[in-house]
């Protein structure tokens, strides 16, 4: 049989340490031998954007926005000892940072669910996806530690010098306060790509704030939402037969512990700082936690969850063996090339990525794991594979299916 042809590129972003390492390796192993892969390579490697002054992350973005899907390895985040490890000409930001501003998009997270890899929450029997706002609230904020009496206030000076002006406190002792803003074009952006990735998903998408408490800066997400929704997604949400949900924040929680999972759970800043931890490790391994980045205007970008595995790396230079895993990284590729059928209407490349995953879960069930789901199975007497192994035996698996 011939290999499964593809219309339009996907754009492909190669990283850093042991998941470049495997992504050859998936490539290699589970991708090419299937699909006549057509990518458009960034090497987001860091020795490459630093010889690139990192323009290569801006132009992978742009390559983004121009083909609509791309797939992403993990990369190094640059900090002192990098910029000495790796001799680099300057500290440069976070691609994720850099691709994310380009595409105004929003990240959505969501478990990879396997038998014998139980979540600790008994009712959750369908990943959560959480999807986080990524811009100011607390993590823009400002403030100041009162030294003693005196009065607090929060001034907007207009444009045209007219003056808002409200008192926060009146201190008669020493204390704190703190200034937060946000802007109605990013909640906008977010509540979009949440519409937006709920239909694609075909799942309900929930949001919850503290509206009652803050009365306009919560409030106004709610507002957002509610707008956009009743005039731009109503009718396609109906449509699919999926709904809009908003709550307060305390009984969103309450109801995620209770839920059997199965929604996108849309979040402020701060809650999805938070939330997204505590999903994730309750769903079992952040190696098995895929992530993506949709923009307002339906442009998506897969990877995992997960960084470089530095540690595992040096391992791998030693010549010791690795058990690390690549399943995030296998789901992000079949994410990539899943939603490139759907958008180009190649039914085989949808199929294929279907398979790929079910092959990839089959080998964990059958007992046959990395070391980091071994520790955590409830599988009795689980095989513990290097990684290299355990790509081995999910190509085996996939010319059985
Ligand atoms: P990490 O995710 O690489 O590792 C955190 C912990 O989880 C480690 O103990 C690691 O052994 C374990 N782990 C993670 N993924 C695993 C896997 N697939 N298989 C087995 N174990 C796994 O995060 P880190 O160590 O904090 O960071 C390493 C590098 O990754 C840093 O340079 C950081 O900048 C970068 N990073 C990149 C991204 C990204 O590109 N999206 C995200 C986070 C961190």
């Amino acid at each position: 049989m011939g290999k499964i042809q593809m219309t339009t590129p996907i754009v492909e972003m190669d990283g850093d340490e042991m998941t470049r390492v495997l992504w050859q390796l998936i490539k290699d192993k589970l991708i090419l031998p299937y699909v006549d892969l057509k990518s458009e390579y960034y090497d987001l490697g860091l020795k490459h954007r630093d010889e690139t002054d990192d323009q290569v992350t801006v132009d992978s973005a742009n390559a983004t926005l121009k083909y609509g899907v791309a797939v992403k390895c993990a990369t190094i985040t640059p900090n002192d000892e990098r910029v000495k490890e790796y001799s680099l000409k300057k500290m440069y930001k976070s691609p994720n940072g850099t691709i994310r501003a380009i595409l105004d998009g929003t990240v959505f997270r969501t478990p990879i669910m396997v038998k014998g890899i139980e979540p600790n929450v008994r009712t959750w029997e369908s990943p959560i996806t959480l999807a986080r706002h990524a811009y100011g609230d607390v993590y823009k904020n400002v403030e100041i530690r009162v030294p003693g009496p005196g009065k607090a206030e929060l001034v907007f000076t207009g444009a045209d010098g007219t003056e808002i002006r409200e008192t926060i406190h009146e201190f008669t002792e020493p204390g704190i306060i703190q200034g937060m803003h946000n802007k109605d074009a990013s909640i906008e952006s977010f509540a979009r790509a949440c519409f937006k990735y709920a239909l694609s998903e075909k799942k309900e998408l929930w949001l919850g704030t503290k509206d009652t408490i803050s009365k306009t800066y919560d409030r106004r997400f709610r507002d957002i939402f509610d707008e956009i929704y009743e005039k731009e997604f109503k009718e396609d949400f109906e449509k699919a037969g999926i709904t809009y949900f908003y709550t307060l924040i305390d009984d969103a929680v309450a109801r995620v512990m209770k839920s059997k999972g199965g929604f996108i759970w849309a979040c402020k800043n701060y809650d999805g700082d938070v939330m997204s931890d505590m999903v994730s490790s309750a769903f079992g391994s952040l190696a098995m936690m895929t992530s993506v980045l949709v923009s307002p205007s339906g442009v998506y970008e897969y990877e995992a969850a997960h960084g470089t595995v530095q540690r595992h790396y040096y391992k791998y230079l030693k010549g010791e063996p690795t058990s690390t895993n690549p399943v995030a990284t296998i789901f992000a590729w079949t994410g990539a090339l899943r939603k490139r059928g759907e958008l180009d209407n190649i039914k085989e490349l949808m199929e294929f990525a279907d398979k790929l995953e079910k092959a990839t879960l089959s080998v964990i069930e059958s007992g046959r794991m990395t070391g980091d789901l071994a520790l955590i199975t409830s599988l009795p007497n689980p095989v513990k594979l290097g990684s290299e192994e355990f790509l081995d035996a999910i190509a085996a698996e996939l010319e059985t299916i």
